[in-house]
């Protein structure tokens, strides 16, 4: 499998390079809108070619797949680039700005017969596959309740659009609160139906909301509640999931890396559970390449993107109507 990498960024210098070649993935070509910053990059990690101009390095018949992981308002137009050109994609969470532009993106793929996945890293760990076998088991009996802890501290080297540039896509729900979202309807198999909101600036956000938090009605009943912020040093981050039967307590483990610890409490006491610790981004990639192979789906489909976005939309509008809003998923099925 032969990747290109769309975007010299943080998270594909910090994970995915490694990730990609580590399931055997070739990295032929980094793209960046500076041919100097591409070049760089290209230096640090032994990549073949670099450049500045998308055209020329989708036109590469070599190229199998595509990593976009630009800023969130570029993805749009590369992604559309990348399925005309026949490439397969996996897009950065969150896939674009607005609930059209991330539907025009999986439609697209899907028309050309194409494999199109979101890298939400979360569903890919073992803590959270291992807190959802869990829940499918029955040993929590009726899912009750949901806490997300999802408020950490933006480290300095990526206070920069994320905090400043509502047009790049900035701020903390679209950064985090899809993640959340994909975690919920992961853990919990079903999609948010309506959500009420309050966001805030608390010391990083220039423009944006630096945190929020929010409550999600849910098909079975089940309530959630997720807080997400860029501006908790020493918070930690974790999940709940609280069932009629017993509790489950994940600590730790809203992070890139394979951490954390989980607790189930029932009845007949503590128990601790054990779970795989496998590369969260190695996993999305071996389960992309599997998918392209034809062996079932990514971690995360195009859909499942369009879907985080949705809530995570919603979440925003209501936090700044101060009303309850009904999730709108589009018409993607
Ligand atoms: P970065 O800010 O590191 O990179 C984003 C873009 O910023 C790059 O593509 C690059 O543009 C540009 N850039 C990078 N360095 C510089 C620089 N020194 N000067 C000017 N521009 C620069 O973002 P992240 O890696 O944190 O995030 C990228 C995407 O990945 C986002 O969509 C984000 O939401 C997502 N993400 C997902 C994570 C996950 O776990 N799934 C985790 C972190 C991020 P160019 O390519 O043109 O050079």
């Amino acid at each position: 499998m032969r990747w290109a990498l769309i975007g010299a960024s943080t998270i594909a210098r910090q994970y995915m390079v490694g990730a990609i070649r580590a399931q055997h993935g070739e990295i032929s070509h980094v793209l960046s809108a500076s041919a100097e910053r591409a070049r760089a990059f290209a230096d640090e990690h032994h990549i073949p070619r670099s450049g500045n101009d998308l055209k020329e390095l989708l036109s590469d018949p070599h190229i199998d797949a595509v990593y976009i992981s630009t800023t969130n308002e570029k993805h749009l137009q590369q992604a559309l680039a990348a399925v005309k050109a026949g490439k397969h994609v996996l897009c950065e969470k969150p896939l674009a700005l607005t609930l059209d532009d991330a539907s025009a993106m999986v439609r697209a793929a899907r028309e050309a017969g194409l494999v199109f996945a979101t890298n939400h890293h979360l569903r890919c760990s073992g803590s959270h596959r291992a807190v959802r076998g869990l829940i499918a088991s029955g040993r929590i009996g009726r899912v009750l309740s949901l806490r997300l802890h999802h408020a950490v501290f933006l480290p300095p080297h990526l206070q920069g659009w994320r905090i400043n540039s509502p047009d790049a896509g900035g701020g903390v729900i679209p950064d985090i609160t899809v993640h959340d979202a994909d975690v919920a309807r992961f853990l919990l198999g079903e999609d948010p139906i309506s959500v009420v909101a309050q966001m805030t600036s608390s010391g990083l956000g220039e423009g944006v909301e630096d945190s929020a938090m929010s409550v999600w009605t849910m098909p079975s009943g089940a309530m959630v509640m997720s807080h997400e912020s860029f501006t908790h040093p020493f918070a930690g981050s974790g999940l709940e999931v609280h069932g009629t039967e017993g509790s489950i307590f994940a600590r730790d483990v809203m992070t890139q890396n394979p951490i954390g610890s989980i607790e189930l409490v029932t009845s007949s006491g503590r128990e601790v559970i054990c779970f795989d610790q496998h590369d969260l981004y190695g996993e999305s990639i071996r389960r992309f390449h599997a998918a392209v192979a034809g062996d079932g789906e990514p971690a995360a489909t195009g859909l499942d993107g369009v879907k985080s976005l949705a809530v995570a939309l919603a979440v925003r509008e209501a936090a700044a109507r101060g009303v309850r809003i009904d999730v709108n998923y589009g018409d993607v099925r």
